[in-house]
Formats: structure tokens, C-alpha cells, sequence
């Protein structure tokens, strides 16, 4: 089936029928001052995309214009996610703040056309001066300065001559617009600052309208994507690159931004997160920041299928974690072996089985995958099973073991329960089953039908390692922030289980490794705190829901 295009790439196709543009070129502008988090996933994956599918070319630029918060350590983070994500820059990567002689020669070229001047304003009067929604703006008493008057102060201000605050460069536009975005606004400021990769060079630093038209000129970007909140920035895009006389200026197309309910987005509130140490680093699987998402076990193709399932579209809305969750199972119901774990051990023993006695039984490592094969797995007289799948006093429908009833032992034999051992508190430490060679899985057996069938590992060959299993880090019940801006944080977003037994298969899994614990969840071996031979294991979800996939429209 055709899928139906967005309008982004009906505004491309009509481009290219019309000539505007030959080609297509568009960018990722990410600034380096947090990691990435899913909404950018969406850009990232939403810019490469549509250069990819009109054979166009897609560039990486660090947005490194403001030298007060940006650091080289999220430089790293953010090209290693947005590697990750499958987004390919080639040899396109780019700094904007390599790019500041050329927007100061653009504000001189301003200047000299009359379209610009220094105000001698403070920022509170530039405020009073703008207006209101409702009141227009009133004319700057400076803006009445000579063109030479302003290009001296202009070139004294990037010398060094004024202090911070003392001057500033405005466009000049229309005081009595009834965009106030094009009130005459500010393009240079004066900081006396030292940048990260332009050292001392720069006192003046071009603000955000300015520098980010120009960047993407500069590049040649025909398609300058971003989000709903630069829609009334628009007019000032535009207004840059045609006064600044730039060829085949850029087109900016506003979209959505992707929203998650009930989970922290925003760069800013996970950073908080991270540095009141609520959550382990900007990579805590707990977060949706990428590096988390990718620690948690999600895939690139997962994200992706979220993203094109969330639509592209200029209407807000949010998104449900659900759909996250889901996608990431469709991902790897297919590609992870289905291996058995415990997490909540008891002893289970088969009391008419040989003691000392080992027996290897084929298993099927994905009964939808055949190309994942099989593996052999031991089997003897003592096993562990999950704590739940025995009950002393069952109530109705419970078909796991209980005394009397018989299951069968995934890709085993057929047990019944014969009775259990307690100690003197009244907790249950083993569980006696009797088990029948007839009923070995595989060998056509064909007699009784059982209705449990639960998972097991054999005691003394298991592995036994870490488990975590998370919850969502804000707590369901409240609101994400209270009163004071805080986030509401679930007191049992973590649990640790350090004896969590495995077959002997899984204590070979590496950094990445995916798995699915059969009737567990999809689990993932932790980037971080795995050991050769002691992997911890993230669950990245388990493997029913309640989410409802919404109908395709
Ligand atoms: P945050 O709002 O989380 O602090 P930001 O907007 O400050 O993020 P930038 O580094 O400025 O982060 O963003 C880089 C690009 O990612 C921009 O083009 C921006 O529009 C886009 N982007 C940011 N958040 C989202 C989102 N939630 N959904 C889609 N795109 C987003
Ligand atoms: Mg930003």
C-alpha cells in the first residue's frame, strides 16, 4: 500500500513541480546543552527521512550560538544518539558558531542598508518600548542614529568597548507590527564570554532570529523544519535572509512537537533530574532521554515506528507511552530468543527423577523466528520455578501448580504436585512434584492435556544475576509537576532483584543483548553494570498491555 504523504512532503513535492527548489537539504539543529531526548528523535528522524526519500542531503549542525550553557560533553552524546537513531550525516557536520564572521559581515551589510542600529536601550526599556498584544510598540529614540554613527558603534561594541548589556544591534523593521517578533528586534548582544570553540574572539554573539536563518542559508538548506513555536518567528526567518540578500534562501515549514503523557520531556526537567540525583545519569533507563531509552533495550526501529505511528502533522497533541511500549514489542517479538528466567525463585523437586542426573532437551528459540534456531538446556531433579506459579489454596481458574495438580514444564516434562515443605514461619520453601517420562516434550506424546504450562531453569546449572524491573518514574496518581515546579517522582519506579536465576545461555549476553524471559518480558543486558559473565538485565517491558493501538485514520 502507498503510504499517503504528510503535508510537509506535499509542501516539497509542490516546491520541486514549481522550481522553487531543485534538490532537497535539511538539517538537525540540536544546541549543545543536554542530551537528546525522544522529541528530538522525532526531528532527527523526521529530517533525515524526507532527505533520504528525495535522494537530498541532510546535515548535523551544533547550534553552539549562546556560549553561556553549552559544554563539548553533549556535543559527543548528541552525535553518538543521533548515529544511533540511524539519521547518517556523512561528512556534513557542522558548528554554527564557525559561521560568525559571516552573520557579522550580514549585520554590517544590515547596518549599511539602514535596516539595522545600536540601541543604547536596557533591556527593561526595550521591553517597555515593544508594546503589548494589544498597543503598538513606540519607535526607539536611538533608531534616528546615522548610518556611520551606527557602524562605528556596531564595530566598537564587537571590539570590546562596552560592557555587557550597555548596547545592543536591532533590526529595523515595524514598531506597530502586529507581530511583536518584528518590533524591531534585537540581533546582537554584547557578552563577554568565552566559547567553547571560539575562545575569546567573539564580546558580541548573535541572537537566536538572526544567527539560525543564516546557518541555514549558509548550508544551502532548502527545507528548514522545526517546531509550532517558531510558527510567528516565521515572518522574521524571512525577513533575514531577504535583506541579508541570501541566494535560494531557505524555506522554514513548521510541525507538531512530539509530547508524551505523563512522562518528562523537557531538556531542562531531566537535567534537574539528573543533578538532584533522582535518577542515575542522563542515561537512567528510567528516562526517555535517548541514551536512557537505548540503555533500557529500546530498538532504533522501534522509535522510529513510534514516530510514524505518532503522524507528522501541525496540530499538538500527545502520544501515549503505550505506544512506545508497544512498538518495541512488535520490534522484537520476531528478532529476541525466547530464553527462561526466574525472577522469584522456589525450589521445585522431582521427586521420582534420578538424583545426580542430567538431561539435555532441545528448545526452540522462537517459535515465530525458525532462523534463530534452537539450543539444548538442562534438565535434572531440582528446579527453580517463579514463587507465583505454586499456590498452597488456589483460587478458581488457577491452573499452575497446586497440590494435586499436574502442568507441564516448558520444553520439558509433564509434573504433579505431590506436596510442598514449609519452614517454621509458615513459608513455602520447595514444592514436590512426581514427574511422567511418557509426556517428554517432543516426542508426539498425545494423552492427557494439562491447562498450566510455567517455566523453570535447573537449580544447579542456573545462573543467577541481577534483574531490574521499572515503573514509571512519575507517580500514575499525580500530576508530572506539583505546585513548586517539581516532578512528582514514584517512590517504586526501580526494583532490584539481585536473584534472578538464568539459563546457563544468558550468562553469556553482552551490552545490548535482547532477549524475551518467556512469560516475563523483553529484557535487555545493562550497558553499563554488566560484567563478562554477570550481565544485569534491564526489563524493557513486559509482554502484555492494556494499550489499544489506535485505528489507522
Ligand atoms: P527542549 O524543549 O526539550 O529543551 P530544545 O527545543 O531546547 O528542547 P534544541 O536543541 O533547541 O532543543 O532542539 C533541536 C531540534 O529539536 C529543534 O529543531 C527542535 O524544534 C526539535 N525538538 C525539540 N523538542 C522536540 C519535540 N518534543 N518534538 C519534536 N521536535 C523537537
Ligand atoms: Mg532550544
Amino acid at each position: 500500500m502507498e503510504k499517503s504523504k504528510n503535508f510537509i512532503e506535499q509542501a516539497i513535492d509542490k516546491d520541486l513541480s514549481e522550481g522553487v527548489y531543485t534538490t532537497v537539504h535539511t538539517r538537525f539543529p540540536p544546541e549543545p546543552n543536554g542530551y537528546l531526548h525522544v522529541g528530538h528523535a522525532k526531528s532527527i528522524i523526521l529530517n533525515s527521512g524526507i532527505a533520504k526519500e528525495y535522494g537530498g542531503k541532510f546535515n548535523l549542525r551544533f547550534d553552539d550560538t549562546n556560549p553561556t550553557k553549552e559544554k563539548s560533553e553533549f556535543v559527543d552524546s548528541i552525535k553518538a544518539d543521533v548515529e544511533w537513531l540511524g539519521a547518517e550525516w556523512e561528512d556534513r557536520l557542522f558548528f554554527a558558531s564557525d559561521y560568525f564572521d559571516k552573520m557579522y559581515e550580514y549585520a554590517v551589510k544590515l547596518v549599511k542598508k539602514g535596516k539595522a542600529y545600536v540601541s543604547d536601550l536596557s533591556a527593561d526599556e526595550i521591553r517597555e518600548y515593544r508594546g503589548t498584544l494589544t498597543e503598538p510598540g513606540k519607535d526607539d529614540p536611538y533608531s534616528t542614529r546615522s548610518i556611520e554613527e551606527n557602524l562605528q558603534l556596531f564595530e566598537d561594541m564587537k571590539a570590546g568597548k562596552y560592557e555587557d548589556g550597555s548596547k545592543v544591534l536591532r533590526a529595523r523593521i515595524d514598531m506597530a507590527s502586529p507581530n511583536i517578533n518584528m518590533r524591531d528586534p534585537i540581533i546582537y548582544r554584547i557578552a563577554h564570554l568565552t566559547h567553547q570553540n571560539t575562545g575569546d574572539k567573539w564580546c558580541i554573539y548573535p541572537m537566536y532570529d538572526f544567527a539560525h536563518p543564516l546557518e541555514d542559508a549558509i548550508e544551502g538548506i532548502t527545507h528548514s523544519l522545526c517546531t509550532l513555536e517558531f510558527e510567528d518567528h516565521r515572518p522574521l526567518y524571512n525577513w533575514v535572509v531577504q535583506e541579508c540578500e541570501c541566494p535560494n534562501p531557505p524555506r522554514q515549514i513548521e510541525f507538531a512537537k512530539l509530547y508524551l503523557n505523563h512522562v518528562v520531556t523537557g531538556k531542562r526537567y531531566i537535567k534537574k533530574l539528573v543533578e538532584e540525583h533522582v535518577v542515575d545519569g542522563w542515561d537512567d533507563p528510567r528516562l526517555v532521554s535517548i541514551a536512557g531509552l537505548r540503555r533500557r533495550g529500546y530498538t532504533p526501529e522501534s522509535i522510529r515506528m513510534f514516530v510514524e505511528l505518532s503522524g507528522i502533522s501541525k496540530s499538538q497533541s500527545t502520544s501515549d507511552m503505550g505506544l512506545l511500549e508497544y512498538c518495541v514489542r512488535e520490534d522484537l517479538k520476531p528478532k529476541a530468543k525466547r530464553l527462561m528466567a526466574v525472577l522469584h525463585p522456589l525450589k521445585l523437586i522431582i521427586d521420582n527423577y534420578p538424583e545426580g542426573q542430567t538431561e539435555m532437551l532441545d528448545a526452540v528459540n522462537n517459535p515465530e523466528n525458525e532462523e534463530l534456531g534452537s539450543r539444548q538446556i538442562p534438565f535434572g531433579r531440582e528446579l527453580y520455578i517463579e514463587r507465583e506459579d505454586f499456590m498452597e489454596e488456589p483460587p478458581k481458574k488457577y491452573f499452575r501448580l497446586f497440590p494435586g495438580n499436574e502442568v507441564r514444564l516448558m520444553h520439558a516434562y509433564f509434573v504433579k504436585c505431590v506436596g510442598f515443605d514449609k519452614d517454621e514461619n509458615g513459608n513455602i520453601t520447595a514444592v514436590h512434584c512426581t514427574y511422567d517420562p511418557e509426556t517428554k516434550q517432543g516426542t508426539g506424546f498425545s494423552g492427557r492435556k494439562v491447562k498450566g504450562t510455567i517455566h523453570w531453569v535447573k537449580a544447579d546449572t542456573a545462573v543467577r544475576v541481577t534483574a531490574r524491573l521499572y515503573e514509571s518514574l512519575i507517580d500514575e496518581e499525580k500530576e508530572v509537576y506539583d505546585e513548586e515546579g517539581n516532578v512528582n517522582v514514584n517512590p517504586n519506579s526501580l526494583e532490584l532483584i539481585d536473584d534472578c536465576y538464568v539459563e546457563p545461555k544468558l550468562a553469556e549476553a553482552k551490552a545490548y543483548d535482547s532477549f524475551q524471559f518467556v512469560r516475563n518480558g523483553f529484557f535487555v543486558a545493562d550497558a553499563k553494570d554488566s560484567k563478562p559473565g554477570a550481565p544485569v538485565f534491564n526489563r524493557i517491558v513486559s509482554l502484555k498491555s492494556s494499550f489499544k493501538l489506535p485505528t489507522a485514520q
